[in-house]
This record gives structure tokens, C-alpha cells and sequence, in this order.
């Protein structure tokens, strides 16, 4: 479990004031200047040995990714893009960030750009998140006045911007390259990589996009040391981690723990554990709705990390968990993904475009029961075929939670079409 001296986001629920004065009260801009005079290499290889994994979903090393851009700035400026966009069903942890702990994103923006030599960072903040953006655009303007940020930031000699965009709530959005696409005015469809975004990114110029969480947590690593923030977790699964637990939790929360922490202890701990007991659980998404669920008796056992999460083929994702009673109606949630999924297609390619509308309306025969057993087979064989053959991942995140749904709960699909064809009334209420 989490020590509290462990802990970065001392103010993550807003029980204190979030403007700057208190920030620096909590540690926030505390020897910036001296972070940044480490200089780039340094502040890189740092985050590198860190183990920092992005906090986004796909967990790739943050240092690596730094590490990806020109080490010279020549005739294209760089830029540092914040994905503010979080709009994976289950997660809310990046709007408690801007809603509490502003200045936190904002210092780390500073020093990820200075070690990639970016002088400007565009946050791009869901369009849902109004007040979030509001707290943030304040927190932004404290820091310029005070010189935080600006033409001189930290007095350090170098230029810093911080530019919030707001979006309009289109899911692919949180895509990397779509969300660049948006950021330039054009409709927010992912790229085809390569090129990719660290040499070709916004307005052709190479850039980096990270989550809040990751840029969020930069500052703690550099003033605590790349060994502090590796020694909490497991090994190659490090840090910290806000971790969101909704559904049917008796005390549904965000907390801050390690990575690696139990599942059932962080439900339990922290959730005030299952309604009804934990004999009364149905399935768990662990990593909010792209990842697959998992039976209770993996549950039972797995750790909140991205490596032990994939080992049972499901993921850590944005660390959003979605638990489930045995009174859900399993297939009716997994058919409702469905339909979000194919909703939020931008649609530019066939598997997806078509794919998700197959889906969507072979899990709603599923839900009803009104589909054939061997109809079960070829919608996994759908899934398959959507996989890994799209532009981006939300084909992949389409495709996983029907995955999850045959692999652990077949004998309830086939359960299903069997009682419709009895005539029995098959969905729960
Ligand atoms: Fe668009 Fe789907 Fe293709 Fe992604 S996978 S580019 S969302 S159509």
C-alpha cells in the first residue's frame, strides 16, 4: 500500500485551496529553476530511469518517448501537447488533475518541454470539462503573473507557453494524431503512422503527446529522484498511480496508490469493497471499458499493473476500474461498449467503420438472445478480424471487450440464446 510521504497528489480532492499560493505550500514550483538547470539530458534520462510508463493507456516508457524528439531545434519549433481528452468510459482521474491539482500539470509541462526543447505546450481539455478548464486557465494566469511561465519562466532565460484548447467531446479526440488533426482546426481523424508525431507532428513540427497524469507527475520524479518514484510498485510497473473505481463499489473513489497494489485490496480498502461481499461479484473491467473483463477468480488474485493485467489478457488502460455485480446484465454492458464503440468511429476505415456497426449489432442479438450459438464464434471471429488491422486502437478497443466476454462468459451467451429459444424472458430488468 502507499505511504502517504509517497504520495503526489496531496490535494487531488480539492480539500484545500487549489491557487497558487498553497500549491507551493504543497511543494509544487519548489526549486524549479534548479530542476531545469540539471539540463535536458539529464532531466531525460531521469524520467527514463524512473520506469515512468504513460498513464494515458498505453503505458509506453515517457523518458523513451522524450527521447524520440530531434535533439536540435531547426527550421520547425517543437511542441509539447497535454491529452486533456479523457474520455474513456469508467475514467475521470486527469479532470481531478485540473480541477485540484493545476499547477502540478502546468510545472511539469514547463520542464518536459525544456527537455525537448519545446517552448510552447497546448493542452487539449475534453470540451465536457468547462469548470476543469476554468480551474486550469486560472492556474495558467497565476503562473504567468508570477513569472512561473512566460518569456522569462522560473527566471531561467527560457520562453514558455502554456495554450488550453478546449475540444467537443469526440472520443477519437483522445488519439494521439486526432487529436492533433483537431488541434490544427481539421476534423479529428488519426494519421497513418509514419511519420510519427516526433517528427511530423503538430503543424508538421515534431512534438510529443502525453497524458495529464504522466506530465503531472515529471515534477515529483526530478525533485525526488528517479530512484524514489522506481522503488514504489514492482519493477517495470512503477509509480504511483491514480487509480478511478466505479460501478457497484460501496464507496465509489479516485485514489492514489501503487502499481501493483491487488486488485481486490484496492477495491476493498479503498471502495469500502463490493455491494453484497465479494462473493456477490460479477466481473471486473480493469482498466476502464477498452480492456477485457475478468471473471471473479482472476479478480481474486491479479495486481493492478500493466504487465500481470496483460499476462491475463486484459489491461491496466488508464487504471479505471468497472466492477460489476452478479446482477448485472453481463452481455447487455458489454453490447452497450458496443454501441459506444461504433458510435465513435471516425469511420475512415472499412474494418472499423463497418466492423464496429457488425458488432454492435451481433451483441445486441446476444443480449437479446436472439442469436444462434455458432453466431458466437463468428462474432469472435469478427472481433479478429477488426484487430490489429485499423488505423488506430479503437478498432483494438472495440474488439476487446467482446473478446473478454467469450473468453470468461461463454456458458452465459449460450445460457441466453437457449432460454430465448424455451421462450423464457432472457434479459435482466
Ligand atoms: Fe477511425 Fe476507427 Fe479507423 Fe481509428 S480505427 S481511424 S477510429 S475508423
Amino acid at each position: 500500500m502507499l505511504k502517504d510521504q509517497d504520495r503526489i497528489f496531496t490535494n487531488i480532492y480539492g480539500l484545500e485551496d487549489t491557487g497558487l499560493k498553497a500549491a507551493k505550500k504543497r511543494g509544487d514550483w519548489s526549486r524549479t529553476k534548479t530542476l531545469m538547470n540539471k539540463g535536458r539530458e539529464k532531466i531525460i534520462a531521469e524520467v527514463k530511469e524512473s520506469e515512468l510508463r504513460g498513464r494515458g493507456g498505453a503505458g509506453f516508457s515517457a523518458g523513451m518517448k522524450w527521447s524520440f524528439m530531434p535533439k536540435e531545434v531547426t527550421d520547425r519549433p517543437h511542441y509539447l501537447v497535454v491529452n486533456a481528452d479523457e474520455g474513456e468510459p469508467g475514467t475521470c482521474k486527469d479532470r481531478e488533475i485540473l480541477r485540484n491539482e493545476p499547477h502540478k500539470l502546468i510545472e511539469g509541462a514547463l520542464l518536459a518541454s525544456f527537455a525537448m526543447n519545446a517552448n510552447a505546450a497546448y493542452c487539449y481539455v475534453r470540451g465536457e470539462f468547462f469548470r476543469e478548464t476554468e480551474a486550469l486557465q486560472r492556474a495558467v494566469d497565476e503562473a504567468y503573473e508570477a513569472g512561473l511561465i512566460g518569456e522569462d519562466a522560473c527566471g531561467s532565460g527560457y520562453k514558455f507557453d502554456f495554450y488550453i484548447h478546449r475540444g467537443m467531446g469526440a472520443y477519437i479526440c483522445g488519439e494521439e494524431s486526432a487529436l492533433i488533426e483537431s488541434l490544427e482546426g481539421k476534423k479529428g481523424q488519426p494519421r497513418m503512422k509514419p511519420p510519427f508525431p516526433a517528427n511530423c507532428g503538430l503543424y508538421g513540427c515534431p512534438t510529443t503527446v502525453n497524458n495529464v497524469e504522466s506530465i503531472a507527475v515529471t515534477p515529483a520524479i526530478l525533485r525526488r529522484g528517479a530512484s524514489w518514484f522506481a522503488g514504489i510498485g514492482k519493477p517495470n510497473n512503477t509509480g504511483p498511480k491514480l487509480f478511478n473505481i466505479s460501478g457497484h463499489v460501496n464507496n465509489p473513489c479516485t485514489v492514489e496508490e501503487e502499481l501493483g497494489i491487488p486488485l481486490k485490496e484496492l477495491i476493498d480498502k479503498h471502495a469500502g469493497g463490493v455491494i453484497g461481499g465479494w462473493e456477490n461479484l460479477g466481473a471486473i473491467i480493469p482498466g476502464g471499458s477498452s480492456v477485457p473483463m475478468l471473471p471473479p477468480e482472476i479478480c481474486e488474485t491479479v495486481t493492478m499493473d500493466f504487465d500481470a493485467l496483460s499476462a491475463v489478457k486484459s489491461g491496466l488502460g488508464t487504471g479505471a476500474v468497472i466492477v460489476m455485480d452478479k446482477n448485472t446484465d453481463l452481455i447487455r454492458a458489454i453490447c452497450r461498449l458496443s454501441r459506444f464503440y461504433k458510435h465513435e468511429s471516425c469511420g475512415q476505415c472499412t474494418p472499423c467503420r463497418e466492423g464496429t456497426g457488425w458488432m454492435w449489432r451481433m451483441m445486441e442479438r446476444m443480449a437479446s438472445g436472439d442469436a444462434k450459438v455458432e453466431e458466437i464464434d463468428l462474432l469472435e471471429d469478427v472481433t479478429r478480424q477488426v484487430e490489429g488491422h485499423t488505423i488506430c486502437a479503437l478498432g483494438d478497443a472495440a474488439a476487446w471487450p467482446i473478446q473478454g466476454l467469450i473468453r470468461h462468459f461463454r456458458p452465459l451467451l449460450e445460457q441466453r440464446i437457449a432460454d430465448r429459444q424455451a421462450g423464457k424472458s432472457t434479459e435482466a430488468a
